[in-house]
């Protein structure tokens, strides 16, 4: 198992999430990973740790 893959698997189905961009919080570039049958999974933020 990859733990580094779990933040873009559904948790409902176990499915992959494509991920997609999501900078409408201002902030900047962040990627959200969306279930094509659930909805959006987690948000990632791929700057965080250069804050
Ligand atoms: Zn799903």
């Amino acid at each position: 198992m990859i733990d580094d893959e779990a933040y873009r698997t559904c948790s409902a189905c176990g499915g992959d999430c494509p991920p997609e961009p999501c900078g409408a919080d201002g902030i900047g570039a962040r990627l959200v990973f969306v279930c094509p049958r659930h909805g959006a999974q987690s948000i990632m933020d791929p700057f965080s740790r250069l804050r």
